[in-house]
């Protein structure tokens, strides 16, 4: 029986449990490899965010120059008002000045102090400035505006340029704006706009930790980990994470998810594979028990046939003239008869049973009664093959709901292994008694008993000891016993047994007093 339960093990170790592990182990690789697509896919998003929040700033300056280009060459009066009343709008301008194509100085607007004392570190700016002019020139030719950022030795100031046509004439001007007041007032609200509830975008000055402006005005911001400096702001850069968590945060967590679900599924694989095994090796066994029931049961009909055909045979011949002799014949062939039509119907009792073809009738039984009856029958085999036995009722058992036949088939088959078991301690008492809800019957005897394993299966169907080839010395089927568990069943009561090797085994009936027990 071993072998082929060891083919089963590796077979399902080969199909289902190393098939199962490899994937995982797969799974858990690729699950690494897909983390690492979907950072670099996150990653191109929030660079596409800081793009756009830069492309804003890029549409906001280009558009200003464009509508300073056309007051100027409206020819409207009043047109250097015009200029400074859409640097106001932009609310972090200071002040534009113009210089021609020469890159010399030409005007500031607004004429005040303040703005024309800037003029000289601005020409000093735009002094250097001749080849981006030829660049921007070339650009604008092509129908394209481009705003560029001057250095500017006066740091708290950032100077953005470009060039405008002004009636025929070429002009370079350079917007001086506030940086951190641009960010803010300018660029904050389209920062707060893209970040949402879901990311967070911080500006810092290049290389500090500590921003200059949040989307979500928090202080506690968590580190950008993408950061990308501004097209328009030297010495400025946006910083953009997920709020709250980190991109790796993120990754790990799910990591982390799928780990655990691997897990979980490859446990609860394991845990299938191990039921399978069980049952096939449940059903492996039962295989086996049924076919030692078979050659247990053939050698049991094969043995008194052929006594039973021995015996008839001499008697038919008339060899045999002795009275007491031909008495004892037919004794032996009544015996075997009733051995024969016993092992009959108990295949036929559990082939009901097995077909749940078995009908219990219950009425009003005197359980007393039945197991006198039952053991008055057992009287002359009993005597016969020497044991001592008695029966030990209890006066006051109170009535149950049974089936008689059913009872006493019980107590047949208990006193037939009583009797079948029992070496030469040949003892057997039956007796009944009420434990609580119970009314019991006991069938004990001092034989060879059953150890604590065996007697969790000896209820089964075909189960026979095979300790010590104890089922090769004494005949039987493995069937008994099963019947009597289900007879039991049957009247909602139950079977149970106390034993030990050596010293005897008591089984006992439990019939519920009063009826149903549930
Ligand atoms: P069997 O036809 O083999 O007697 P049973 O179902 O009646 O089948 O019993 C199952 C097994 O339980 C027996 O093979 C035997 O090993 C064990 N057994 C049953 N009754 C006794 C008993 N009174 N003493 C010792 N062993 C017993």
């Amino acid at each position: 029986m071993k072998s082929p339960l060891r083919k089963v093990g590796l077979l399902i170790v080969v199909v289902i449990i190393l098939p199962v592990l490899v994937f995982s182990a797969f799974e858990i690789g690729s699950y690494r490899q897909n983390e690492n697509v979907i950072q670099e896919i996150y990653r191109n998003q929030l660079d596409a965010i800081l793009y756009s929040i830069n492309q804003y700033s890029d549409d906001v300056m280009g558009n200003l120059a464009s509508r300073i280009e056309n007051t100027l060459n409206s020819g409207n009066p009043g047109s250097e008002e015009k200029v400074e009343q859409l640097l106001t709008e932009m609310q972090a301008a200071t002040c534009m000045m113009v210089f021609d194509s020469d890159r010399s100085f030409v005007s500031v607007v607004p004429d005040t102090e303040a703005t024309v004392s800037l003029s000289p570190v601005v020409t000093e700016a735009v002094e250097g400035q001749r080849e981006e002019i030829i660049r921007l020139r070339t650009y604008l030719r092509g129908g394209y505006r481009k705003i560029i950022t001057l250095p500017l030795s006066n740091d708290s100031l950032q100077a953005m340029a470009f060039l405008t046509r002004v009636n025929e004439a070429e002009q370079y001007n350079v917007i001086l704006i506030h940086p951190e007041k641009y960010i803010r007032l300018v660029l904050g609200p389209k920062m707060q706009q893209v970040a949402g509830g879901k990311f967070e975008i911080s500006v810092y000055r290049s290389g500090s930790l500590k921003p200059v402006y949040t989307s979500s005005n928090q202080g506690d911001t968590v580190q950008g980990t993408i950061r990308k400096p501004f097209w328009l702001l030297g010495g400025y850069e946006m910083g953009i994470e997920l709020k709250d968590k980190t991109i790796t945060d993120l990754s790990r967590e799910r990591m982390r998810r799928s780990l655990w679900f691997v897990g979980v599924m490859d446990l609860l694989l394991l845990f299938g594979a191990g039921l399978i095994f069980r049952n096939i090796r449940q059903q492996v066994e039962l295989t086996q028990l049924k076919s030692d029931f078979i050659s247990n049961v053939s050698h049991e009909i094969r043995t008194p046939l052929a006594l039973i055909s021995m015996y008839v045979e001499t008697l038919e011949m008339e060899r045999v003239k002795d009275k007491n002799k031909i008495k004892e014949y037919y004794t032996v062939i009544l015996n075997e008869t009733a051995r024969l039509s016993a092992m009959v119907n108990r295949i036929l009792s559990f082939s009901q049973i097995e077909g749940k073809k078995r009908k219990f009738v219950m009425g009003h039984t005197d359980l007393n009664e039945v197991a006198e009856a039952t053991l008055r029958t057992f009287t002359y085999t009993l005597e016969n093959k020497g044991f001592r036995f008695s029966l030990e009722p209890t006066d006051l058992l109170p009535m149950v709901q049974a089936d008689r036949e059913a009872v006493a088939d019980a107590l047949v088959n208990l006193i037939d292994n009583a009797m079948k078991y029992s070496g030469d301690q040949k003892d057997i008492t039956v007796r009944s008694g009420i434990t609580g809800n119970f009314a019991w019957l006991e069938v004990e005897d001092r034989g060879i008993g059953i150890s604590e394993k065996d007697q969790k299966h000896i209820f089964d169907k075909f189960y026979r000891v095979t300790e010590k080839n104890l089922a090769n010395r004494v005949k039987g089927s493995g069937l008994g016993l099963s019947i009597v568990k289900h007879i039991m069943e049957a009247h909602a009561g139950n079977i149970t047994v106390k034993s030990s090797p050596g010293a005897g085994s008591a089984f006992r009936l439990h019939f519920p007093v009063n009826g149903k027990k549930k």
